[in-house]
């Protein structure tokens, strides 16, 4: 069982956000690897306060967890949660800090993680991806083009000179801990220990280059619009012998002429004549599946819901689907010529056009009520 996020920060469920970047605060310098040194259960208590941080911060990644808890993060495959290493938690601590660990001043303190050096990692890219209503319902494979930054052929390192092959210079810094003793990655080879010694000519001073590949990113159903996809080691190659960063996916959705989605829901409005209600008939209506014929009852009212399990968008934590509900409006006429008037006005006082609403007729405020019990 996983622990619950607000727990782990020591809030409550109606914490501010700013007091949900308060807590977050404390337990970071709290269980700081530099103030725990060896301390194997401080690691893991700051490794969860990040990851909690991670998703509490974020609007829409906390509306999740708030509704589905953990389980709004699984079989989504590179969603929030897990799996935070250490860059990510260090490159949180901008916005935390506000600069006061500025410079990468802890993100190469040593004895960390089995010590030794760390492997540079090389920069994210971004790309948006715009997914249409019918992708979003079933999950889409996406091709996109690109353009990495690759290691180049025939680049020669030697050892750093600044850092001596070490990765890390070590400086004092003055930080809300106090005064501290870090090693810092050293700028000069990013960590790696080692600099070009020689590269051919369409290299960059990284001795990278620029190489247009395709990705194919796999879209889970459900996602929403803002949301990011994480694809690893598809962005930027590091230098020297780092790993690459990745390629962040931002999902962004397309409008459908027809169907208006509401959360794992699809709404439609059918509008139907006044003839069609009296006397029963059958609609073709529009799916994420395609046009779909529905039959609808002779005597049917204006504003009933016609509910098509399972005809809606796939959720994103796999657990089933949401519905189609159909909306039945019936379309008064404007205009009768005099034949039609007159047969009306025949009907004006008839009993049988009396209305007589029954239990199964409920009104809309009933219905919208159902909806969401
Ligand atoms: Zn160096």
């Amino acid at each position: 069982m996983k622990e619950d996020y607000y727990d782990i920060l020591g809030i409550g469920k109606n914490a501010s956000a700013a007091e949900i970047k308060k807590a977050y605060r404390k337990k970071a310098i709290q269980y700081h690897p530099d103030k725990n040194p060896g301390d194997t259960k401080a690691e893991e208590m700051f490794k969860k306060a990040a990851e909690a941080y991670e998703v509490l911060s974020d609007p829409n990644k906390k509306a999740r967890y708030d509704q589905y808890g953990h389980a709004a993060f699984e079989g989504g495959g590179g969603f929030g949660g897990g799996g935070m290493n250490m860059d990510d938690i260090f490159s949180q601590f901008g916005d935390i800090f506000g600069g006061a660990f500025g410079g990468g001043g802890f993100s190469g303190f040593s004895g960390f993680g089995g010590g030794g050096q760390r492997r540079a990692k090389g920069s994210n890219l971004r790309i948006r991806v715009k997914l249409n209503l019918e992708e979003i319902a079933n999950g889409v494979e996406k091709t996109v083009k690109v353009k990495r930054k690759v290691q180049a052929e025939g680049v020669t390192y030697k050892t750093c000179e600044t850092c001596g092959g070490r990765g890390q210079v070590t400086k004092i810094t003055n930080t809300i801990l106090g005064r501290m003793q870090t090693a810092a990655t050293c700028s000069t080879c990013g960590g790696s220990g080692k600099s070009i010694d020689s590269k051919p000519n369409d290299a960059d001073a990284q001795g990278l280059k620029v190489s247009e590949e395709t990705v194919s990113i796999n879209i889970p159903a459900g996602v929403e619009e803002g949301m990011q996809l994480k694809v690893p080691n598809k962005g930027n190659d590091a230098p020297g012998d780092g790993v690459p960063g990745d390629l962040l996916v931002a999902i962004e959705t397309e409008e459908h002429p027809t169907l208006k989605r509401e959360g794992d829901n699809l709404h439609y409005d059918l509008y139907i004549s006044y003839s069609d209600a009296v006397l029963g008939t059958s609609k073709e209506i529009d799916t994420v599946g395609g046009k779909v014929r529905i039959k609808l009852e002779a005597g049917i009212q204006s504003g009933k819901i016609l509910r098509l399990r399972g005809k809606g968008i796939s959720s994103l934590n796999g657990y089933g689907s949401g519905d189609l509900l159909v909306h039945v409006n019936v379309w008064t006429p404007k205009e009768l010529n005099k034949e039609q008037r007159e047969f009306f006005e025949r009907m004006q006082n008839n009993e049988n056009f009396e209305p007589r609403p029954e239990g199964s007729d409920k009104s809309f405020f009933e219905k919208v009520k159902d909806m969401f019990s």
